[in-house]
Parts: C-alpha cells; sequence; structure tokens
C-alpha cells in the first residue's frame, strides 16, 4: 500500500485509522454477517450507529438542548437554499456577508427566495479576506446573518464571530470542528461532510430547535427542517454508509480532543505560512489576519513556473496542490485528518524547489 500526502480541497483526507476500521468492518459489519450499508437503516446495527453519530457532534460541540443536530441529503450546496426557504419569510430581509466563491454561491440561491442585503462584500477583494466584525451593516430585525467561517478557494477564515440580535448562520463546511467555538451563539450550523466528516453528498446542520418553527407550512416535508427534528433524521433512508464514516471521525476526533486538534491544526498551518513569508520566491493569497488554518492559498512569484511545482509535487507524493479553477495558484488543504509529517514535506519540498528553480 501507498498513500499520498493528499492535499485535496474535497473530498478530502480521511484518518487512516478511521479507514482501515471501516475497512475491518466492510462486508461483516460486527458479525452482523451483513455490510453496515446492507441493511435496515430501523435495524439495531445502524440505529446505534446514527446514535452514535448524533452524540458524538452533541459531545464534542458542547451543545445544548435547544439543539438539534441533523444530517441533510444534499451537502452543503443544498444548504444555500435549505436555508432561506425555512428561515427567510415574506417580506423580511436576511443579511448575507460576501467572502469569495462560496458565500457567493449561498448570496445566489437566497435572492431567489427573498430580500438579501450584503452587510459587508469583500468577495472580490486581492489579497482575500472576509470582512471585519466593524465593516457589517446589518438590517434592523434582519431574519438573520449568514456567514461563510472558513472560504475554501480563497483560503480566509473568520477569527471571531460577529455578536448579532439575528440569528447567526455560518456555513462551516471547510472548518467545522477543527477548533473550538461557543456554538450557542449560532441559530444555524451547517457543513458539507467531505472535508472535515467524512465522504461527500449529505450535510450536518445544527440548529437552534426553535428557528426550525419559523418555516411556512406550504414547504414540501422533505425541505423542511422540522421533518428532519420529527423524525431524527430519519423520514427518508438517511445516507446510512456517510454517517457511519461521520461516526468513525467524530469518534477518533473524541479520543484526541478539540484543543488538541486545533492547536496541531494552527502548528501545521504556522510552519507552511512561515515557509511561505521566508522567501519572495511564493507569496500568500490572504491578508495575514485572516489566513484559514485549513486551506493555505500560496503563488509563486514567477506564475510560470506553478505548473511545474505542481508536477515535480505530485511526482513526490503531495498530491492535490493545485489552487480552484477559478483562481489558479497553489492551494494546500490541511484538515483535521491530514499528517502533520506532509506539512513537513510540503516545506521541504518548497525549499528544494527554490533552490532548484529559484
Ligand atoms: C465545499 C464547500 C461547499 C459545497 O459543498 P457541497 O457539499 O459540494 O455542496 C460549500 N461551502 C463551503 C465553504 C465549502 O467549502
Amino acid at each position: 500500500m501507498s498513500r499520498v500526502f493528499n492535499f485535496s480541497a474535497g473530498p478530502a483526507v480521511l484518518p487512516l485509522e478511521v479507514l482501515e476500521e471501516a475497512q475491518k468492518q466492510f462486508v461483516d459489519y460486527q458479525g452482523s454477517g451483513m455490510s453496515i450499508m446492507e441493511g435496515s437503516h430501523r435495524a439495531k446495527d445502524y440505529m446505534a450507529v446514527h446514535a452514535e453519530a448524533g452524540a458524538n457532534i452533541r459531545e464534542l460541540m458542547g451543545l445544548g438542548d435547544d439543539k438539534a443536530v441533523l444530517f441533510v441529503p444534499g451537502g452543503a450546496s443544498m444548504q444555500f437554499a435549505f436555508i432561506p426557504i425555512n428561515l427567510l419569510g415574506d417580506g423580511q430581509t436576511a443579511d448575507y456577508t460576501n467572502s469569495g466563491t462560496w458565500a457567493n454561491k449561498a448570496i445566489k440561491e437566497a435572492k431567489l427566495i427573498g430580500n438579501v442585503n450584503i452587510a459587508a462584500d469583500t468577495g472580490s477583494e486581492i489579497p482575500t479576506r472576509v470582512p471585519a466584525l466593524d465593516e457589517l451593516k446589518l438590517t434592523e430585525n434582519a431574519a438573520y446573518l449568514h456567514i461563510t467561517s472558513n472560504e475554501t478557494v480563497a483560503g480566509a477564515q473568520w477569527k471571531d464571530f460577529p455578536e448579532t440580535d439575528a440569528p447567526l448562520v455560518a456555513d462551516m463546511s471547510s472548518d467545522i470542528l477543527s477548533r473550538p467555538i461557543d456554538a450557542s451563539k449560532f441559530g444555524l450550523i451547517y457543513a458539507g461532510l467531505q472535508k472535515n466528516l467524512g465522504p461527500s453528498g449529505a450535510a450536518l446542520v445544527i440548529i437552534d430547535k426553535e428557528l426550525a418553527e419559523r418555516v411556512p407550512d406550504t414547504v414540501s416535508t422533505m425541505f423542511k427542517y422540522k421533518t428532519y427534528i420529527e423524525n431524527d433524521s430519519m423520514f427518508n433512508t438517511p445516507p446510512c454508509f456517510s454517517i457511519y464514516i461521520l461516526m468513525l471521525v467524530t469518534r477518533w476526533l473524541k479520543s484526541k480532543g478539540i484543543e488538541n486538534v486545533y492547536a496541531q491544526n494552527a502548528e501545521k498551518a504556522g510552519k507552511l505560512y512561515s515557509a511561505i513569508d521566508a522567501t519572495e520566491f511564493y507569496t500568500g493569497t490572504a491578508v495575514k489576519e485572516y489566513r484559514s488554518d485549513m486551506n493555505v492559498t500560496f503563488r509563486l512569484a514567477n506564475h510560470d513556473l506553478e505548473p511545474t511545482f505542481i508536477e515535480e509535487a505530485t511526482a513526490n507524493g503531495l498530491s492535490g496542490l493545485k489552487g480552484h479553477r477559478s483562481v489558479g495558484g497553489l492551494r494546500a488543504s490541511i484538515y483535521n485528518a491530514f499528517p502533520p509529517a506532509g506539512v513537513d514535506a510540503l516545506v521541504s519540498f518548497m525549499q528544494d524547489f527554490e533552490q532548484r528553480h529559484g
């Protein structure tokens, strides 16, 4: 077996321990004689997985009884529509911050449903950044304020969160459970699973139960958060295998502790940014104070050398460093499961590459 250092932005690296555990149980889950994919979602084996996945999230995020933990098919992009459908009433306005690619997509979907105020717009700034707290122009009695806690393409991250009267809604797809946060400050947190939690195709949603009551009666059953709350995310057949992997990932996170995971993430990102800042040969693409601990974006001073950098890195077992197709450049995604040894390998490669091409 040979595994590369996988810098993919998403779907992304999973803990090797998790993959190996899933492999061990793949064809015969705990002596049941079948895979977890093959049994009823109402059978006790899957019910236990489902319950543990939810309980692990509750524990890791320190959630109170006022919050519901939901598993919703369709990923984070589906949530871009779900949120205004459920929370943005007739005649109301929702505040959105535009910080780049992902925030912009959320804004486009919200505009299809109702009134949107852009509370701050840093979406096309270079170097990239998220808005500062004192820049926000909020609407009185807004339905909610939406932010993108980590812009995966730009490599920019909110370090502090706004204090608002309106419920705070956050797309945490690319930094959920990467650092301790006070979840009680948020009305709704959502994340596609495929960056820090598991396989793609579904989203984790953490919502104030009261907020879920806002939805108009006319909304289709499967598009109401209430339906997921009332049926423990089992109104439909849930994405069982994805939730099973999420359960294993959250077990792995619990064994480490979020504080330790955060310290390691900060150390990994710090090493890479130091390597970038140490020379004119490389340039970070995000404003320093908003640099992401999850997606380290950078360029070579000589852009023409970037394809060679990517090619040589790939040949050296450093995979997935190409920047998003919309912006080019380079991006090292170093989510929770990305091993520190991979960061060291990239730093060595960067130094070596500069010596040979600088
Ligand atoms: C990846 C990503 C998404 C999209 O997730 P899908 O599951 O593909 O819909 C949305 N927001 C952010 C911040 C992301 O990083």
